[in-house]
């Protein structure tokens, strides 16, 4: 039988996105409906190198579900990297009792995990929350559905003034590796074109579609832009695109760092606390060095490993060619 969990700590680190503070108010309230308390820890790992803690009740996390970014607040640590730092944390867990965390962030905040749970006794469960959708093991990560329908109100509107003018409008969205941001806001808003670190681009055939299109009537078109794009961002493909003649003029609108703010959609709500309140269910149960994810609807654990063992995520094909159909 796996030791009695009395106390476990909480931890939002790596990129923030919308739906944080949903997961840590399904942690502490699940933690606590099962006699275990919640101790947040600020700013990441740093937080607990620092024994920056803060006591979680059910108060505490009232009124947060529909409040964008983490209350616990978000950081990148340098000294985790290193085993002393590592070793510090350790020494705070053991001094506050902490005997079990949920780590709720990117690939990076599970390595660190994993060592902590290598190193030492603490069990450990990761949640995976970034905008980008890009941690295999689950189907979608928190926060992802929200930076897309930011991205698509933002699109929309976008749309309005480009018919009005007869534009042509490059959007640039947040995707440094990933496509996944550009491939769901550029379906649902229609986009003429979706350009995504995945797949290579030809700015040349990419002006002669969007010519083609504009001689059949168009009035407008807008490119949606992955910031990781191979042929540039979208400032610099414009400026391609304008010395070929796409047949209108461009104009370039970055979205930046909107997506990875504002209130969480109702789905990165219900995922944030249905993922949290299962990491927590896990360590009560004894489980560690897992992540918890999103698969055909359910929710499921896989190792914590397979965040970065795994590979890159894949696109889906079938997204990629149902866009094209539909632009064409
Ligand atoms: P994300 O979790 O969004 O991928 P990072 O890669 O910056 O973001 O990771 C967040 C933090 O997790 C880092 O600042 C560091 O403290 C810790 N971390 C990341 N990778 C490792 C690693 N290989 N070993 C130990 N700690 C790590």
């Amino acid at each position: 039988m796996a030791k009695k969990l009395e106390r476990i700590g909480v931890l939002t680190s790596g990129g923030d996105c919308p739906g944080m503070n949903a997961g840590i108010r399904a942690a502490v309230r699940t933690a606590l409906a099962a006699g275990v308390q919640v101790t947040g820890i600020r700013d990441g790992y740093s937080g607990l190198i620092e024994g920056d803690l803060v006591e979680l009740d059910r108060a505490s996390v009232g009124g947060i579900i529909s409040r964008g970014g983490t209350i616990l607040g978000t950081a990148r640590c340098v000294e985790f990297y290193e085993h002393s730092g590592r070793e510090k944390a350790i020494a705070r867990c053991r001094e506050v009792g902490i005997d079990g965390l949920v780590a709720f962030g990117g690939d990076g905040t599970f390595r660190g995990a994993a060592k902590l749970a290598e190193e030492s006794d603490l069990r450990v469960v990761g949640v995976p929350g970034t905008i980008d959708n890009d941690i295999p093991g689950t189907d979608f990560t928190v926060g992802f559905d929200s930076a897309v329908n930011t991205a698509l109100e933002a699109i929309d509107k976008i749309r309005d003034t480009a018919t009005s003018h007869e534009r042509l409008f490059l959007v640039e969205v947040m995707g440094r590796h990933s496509g996944f941001i550009a491939l769901y806001a550029g379906i649902a808003g229609g986009a003429e074109e979706i350009l995504v670190p995945e797949t290579p681009t030809d700015v040349e055939a990419l002006a002669e579609e969007l010519a083609r299109g504009r001689a059949r009537g168009k009035r407008s078109s807008i490119v949606v832009v992955s910031e990781g794009d191979e042929a540039g961002n979208a400032l610099e493909i414009a400026k391609q695109l304008g010395e070929l003649d796409p047949g209108y003029d461009v104009r370039v609108s970055v979205l930046g760092h909107q997506q990875r703010g504002g209130a969480p959609t109702a789905f990165d709500r219900v995922l944030a606390s249905r993922l949290c309140s299962r990491a927590v269910g896990e360590l009560v149960s004894g489980n560690t060095d897992l992540m918890v994810g999103i698969h055909g609807g359910e929710v499921v654990t896989e190792p914590i490993s397979r965040a970065w063992e795994a590979g890159r995520t894949e696109l889906p094909a079938d997204l990629i060619e149902l866009y094209r159909t539909l632009a064409t």
